[in-house]
């Protein structure tokens, strides 16, 4: 296997300027997901650690939240070329850590980058709002940002992930706190240097690694923080949201899903077809918007799953660092096992066309051939959860009616993608599925301006626009008197 250049051999806090240990001085083991033999240890952060680093975001706070909208831009500006900079250092990172193919780890600097421009740019085009009662009154609205805000993330994509939250928290003048993933740590390890060339002062922006059960919980539980961005899986986010009551937080979560793809028998076949394979085996699978579930019309059904089953077996699984290799090793073994055992429990519910073993030629590291189940009952339990890997589920259905009320069957409803000749009816079917998204004919194409977010058990709450702006700030309402 090859190691990228620069791993660091330990992974620290950043807390106030400074990369420190845990106070406790532990750690934990940092592996990679072909040899899951440890690379380097982390700082494995506690309560001392994260009352460290809220305090010194306190610290840092009145001086970054007075700053001009421009002035804060034109940083958020210089961190965008910082990571883009870094490009190809953090694809390897990437790759190495989480297992994702390195050409697909190849676009997350620029999606990272672009995240930090485009809220530059939201927060200096936008303005407050003002309200006139006659002759009488003037009443004009001051956003403020909230204070320390508290940043968890999840392993998928993890430092784009962690630049969605990053970016709109520093243009709305929040100072933060943020607690990466502990599977892939590694990636995070390049904010501190990226934030120290863009000229960020100290204590602005705080990371503090480790378990979620320890230094996630402690963030959550900690006073000083009131708010929390979460990105994680449902149990999780409803945890933080029961905990975050004591103080009575502001959370937006960003949760699970088990998104629908319908196509009807009048669609665009090979887009569709093309659209399935990238939805669901893309970025190993391990996306939160994956179209995992397909329900296909009746009179197109065989073909599509013996076609789908034709392309799943093409894939090609491979080292996440060899440029030819579309699906990577799944990230920790933890969550490997977990995948294998849906698809064991997928081969007593329904019919196995494609996969569900690992590759022949990969004797070792978290791989799976893509793999397709078809006919699949709603009460299935690989139709029901989010498995979270190159795993897809097939079932035929016979009406609008039946279409509907199949993409509707589960608790989760982030996105669906529906792809049919009869523009009328996708947009019937769009106003009628339970997700917060819907491609029609398209997909996965994101707009930074768009509401993301999802209904259901797929989260509370929206972000992007100037909407991740309200989420991170309070509008106050000032009535003057004319
Ligand atoms: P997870 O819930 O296990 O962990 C997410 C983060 O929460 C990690 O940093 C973890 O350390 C932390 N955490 C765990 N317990 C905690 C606690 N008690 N208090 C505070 N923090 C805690 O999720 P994961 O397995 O890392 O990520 C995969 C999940 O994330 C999937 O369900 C996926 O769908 C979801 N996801 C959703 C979106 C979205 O935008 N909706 C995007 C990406 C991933």
């Amino acid at each position: 296997m090859i190691l990228p250049e620069n791993l660091p051999p330990v992974i620290r806090h950043w807390i106030g300027g400074e990369l420190t240990d845990a106070a406790d001085g532990r750690t934990f083991d940092v592996t990679d997901p072909v040899s899951n033999a440890p690379y380097a240890q982390a700082a494995r952060g506690a309560a001392a650690d994260v009352d460290r680093a809220v305090a010194a975001a306190r610290v840092a706070f009145p001086e970054w939240s007075r700053l001009s909208n421009r002035a804060r831009a034109t940083t958020l500006y210089r961190i965008a070329d910082a990571v883009e900079a870094r490009h190809d250092r953090l694809a390897a990172f990437e790759s190495f850590d989480s297992g994702l193919s390195i050409t697909q780890a190849r676009g997350q600097a620029r999606r990272a980058a672009e995240n930090f421009r485009y809220f530059a740019d939201v927060i200096v085009a936008l303005g407050e709002e003002a309200y006139r009662q006659g002759e009488a009154q003037f009443s004009y609205v001051v956003r403020q940002p909230v204070g320390v805000a508290g940043l968890i993330t999840p392993w998928n994509t993890p430092f784009m992930l962690e630049s969605w939250k990053l970016a709109p928290a520093l243009a709305a003048g929040c100072t933060l706190v943020l607690k990466p993933a502990e599977w892939t740590p590694l990636s995070a390890s390049l904010w501190q240097e990226i934030f120290d060339e863009a000229g960020v002062p100290a204590g602005v922006v705080n990371i503090v690694h480790g378990i979620g059960e320890e230094a996630g919980q402690a963030l959550v539980d900690h006073p000083d923080v009131p708010l929390i961005s979460f990105t994680g899986s449902t149990d999780t986010g409803r945890h933080i949201i029961r905990s975050s009551a004591q103080h009575l937080k502001t959370t937006s979560m960003e949760l699970g899903g088990k998104s629908p793809v319908v196509v009807f028998a009048d669609a665009d076949l090979e887009a569709a077809l093309d659209s399935v394979v990238f939805g669901v085996f893309s970025l190993n699978g391990e996306r939160c918007t994956a179209g995992s579930r397909v329900l296909v019309e009746r009179p197109l059904y065989e073909e599509f799953t013996r076609r789908l089953a034709e392309r799943a077996a093409n894939v090609r699984v491979g080292l996440p660092s060899d440029p030819a290799t579309e699906v990577g090793a799944l990230v920790h073994p933890e969550h490997y096992a977990r995948v294998l055992d849906y698809v064991e429990i997928g081969k007593k519910e329904a019919r196995l066309v494609a996969g569900g073993t690992r590759p022949a030629h990969l004797a070792e590291g978290n791989y799976l051939q893509p793999t397709v189940f078809a006919d699949v009952e709603r009460d299935a339990r690989i139709f029901q959860e989010e498995i979270f890997g190159p795993v897809v589920v097939l079932a035929p259905f016979d009406d609008e009616d039946e279409a509907i009320e199949l993409a509707n069957a589960t608790q989760y409803g982030l996105a669906a993608y529906i792809w049919t000749g009869d523009l009328k009816r996708g947009h019937r079917l769009a106003h009628a599925v339970e997700s917060g998204m819907v491609w029609l004919n398209s997909h996965n194409i994101r707009d930074l301006r768009t509401p993301f977010g999802g209904v259901k058990a797929s989260g509370v709450g929206r972000e992007g626009g100037a909407r991740s702006i309200d989420f991170y700030t309070e509008s106050k309402i000032v009535h003057v008197a004319l």
